[in-house]
């Protein structure tokens, strides 16, 4: 590491520790293959001493840098030179408070709010890492990237490759990837290739294909992504007029999005920007429900950074002798061996946090609730409205505290399953299509 950098790598192994400068492109430790983390040093970077100063660069359209979602809050991921800094008008976000969703999971009038992140410019959250992870592979001089996804990545990946000029080459399983994202990724024009697995399948490849090819690896492996996703949280706060949420709910797949707003709290608090962090609740599918498994039933903790690495062994290990491959229609989060997990195991310390597993029913039925009353959202998004009306039952989180929960994607990323589940009548708030003759009469009386 340059000592004048006032960025750089730093293995989350406590027991290691190695520190790399962030020109290279190396995502594990090299050392001891644990996640790497982006650190700062605060007294070499020139911090706004109030949240509500990054507020005002909102004015200034004509800066591109301050028109980004993401890079309006550049001293918070100063890893780059300004030269570099890669935005296509990501993170133009709204967070919504909506009474009617609220009410379906036993909120009062006033308490929840909705956080649009598919409005980014791919349609998904996504679109906050890339800006930041695009920036990172143009400083180490990267020419081609690559990604395994289960869409939204794919998307994103494809969308920021062409506008900097990167060849793109993105891994999928097959048959596991929602239409509007498969769609996105050919259009964008990456070279898509379908393999015969799993996402986990595709991870794994993608990790060897990278480092065989000296490829730009863009998956949540990758600790700037990560970086760029804290800024939907500086965002969130930056909606409610720089107060803080009671909780933050957010869906749990590759567990990117969870280590990235336990990493942006920390940081806030470390920088004395904010006084207290809010609790997260992080949402699995039932059907791949890892996180949910190993914190609640194996209690998996951070421990300070000393994870038991036995109980996720064994647990893999069970997973691989009953080949088990994870099933639900949130195919965002159909993922068993989440990346991140040591990250967000770490969140969940920071943020006191909890976690809960919802089925695809409820996950479809929340969904269609957010479709009605809000500005709709994919599969994935919703398990974060199902898994609130758990905690909300519970007790765990009051009816009059403030929650914000993070919908990651656009409703049209996954259209087969809304047409599905409207038109096949299979849930409480299906609102199928109805068949009429054409004639006038027949019309005008379906109407009345
Ligand atoms: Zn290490």
């Amino acid at each position: 590491m340059k000592k004048t950098d006032a960025a750089f790598q730093k293995c989350t192994n406590p027991d290691c520790g190695a520190e790399f400068d962030c020109g290279q492109a190396i995502f594990k430790c090299p050392r001891c293959g644990e996640l790497l983390d982006i650190q700062y040093d605060w007294n070499k970077i020139k911090v706004p001493k109030k949240m509500s100063d990054f507020g005002r660069r909102w004015a200034d359209r004509d800066n591109k840098s301050d028109f980004s979602g993401v890079w309006r809050f550049r001293e918070l991921l100063d890893f780059c030179k300004d030269k570099y800094r890669v935005t296509i008008g990501e993170g133009q976000t709204i967070l919504q408070q909506n009474d009617p969703v609220g009410k379906y999971v036993g909120m009062s009038p006033g308490r929840l709010y909705l956080q649009y992140e598919g409005l980014n410019p791919s349609g998904s959250f996504k679109d906050n890492g890339m800006a930041a992870a695009f920036s990172h592979a143009l400083m180490t001089g990267a020419k081609s990237c690559a990604c395994a996804s289960t869409g939204n990545t794919s998307a994103s990946v494809a969308l920021y490759a062409h506008s900097c000029g990167l060849k793109c080459t993105v891994f999928i399983g097959s048959g596991r990837i929602a239409f509007g994202k498969l769609s996105q990724a050919m259009d964008y024009g990456a070279h898509t290739i379908q393999i015969l697995g799993d996402f986990d399948d595709c991870m794994r490849q993608v990790q060897d294909v990278c480092t065989r090819l000296g490829l730009y690896l863009l998956n949540s492996l990758n600790p700037f992504r990560l970086e760029g996703q804290k800024t939907i949280m500086y965002r969130i706060i930056e909606a409610l007029d720089w107060k803080m949420p009671d909780w933050i709910i957010v869906p749990g797949g590759n567990l990117g999005n969870s280590s990235s707003f336990g990493k942006a709290f920390c940081e806030l608090k470390q920088l004395g920007l904010i006084k207290r962090t809010p609790r997260m609740a992080i949402i699995n599918a039932a059907g791949a429900d890892t996180l949910n498994d190993l914190v609640n039933n194996k209690k998996l903790v951070w421990n300070g950074g000393k994870v038991n690495q036995k109980i996720i062994d064994d647990y893999y290990a069970g997973l691989t002798a009953r080949k088990f491959s994870p099933h639900t229609c949130a195919s965002a989060i159909e993922i068993s061996r989440p990346v991140n997990l040591k990250k967000c195991l770490r969140a969940i310390d920071v943020c006191n946090g909890v976690v809960r597993a919802v089925t695809d029913k409820e996950i479809c039925d929340a969904k269609a609730v957010v479709g009605k009353h809000g500005l709709g959202c994919e599969p994935a998004s919703a398990a974060t409205i199902a898994g609130l009306k758990h905690l909300r039952r519970e007790g765990v989180i009051g009816p009059d505290e403030k929650v914000a929960c993070v919908l990651t994607g656009h409703p049209l990323k996954d259209p087969n399953v809304t047409v599905s589940y409207h038109r096949e009548k299979q849930g409480q708030f299906s609102n199928p299509p109805v068949d009429v003759p054409n004639d006038l009469d027949k019309i005008i009386r379906l109407i009345n």
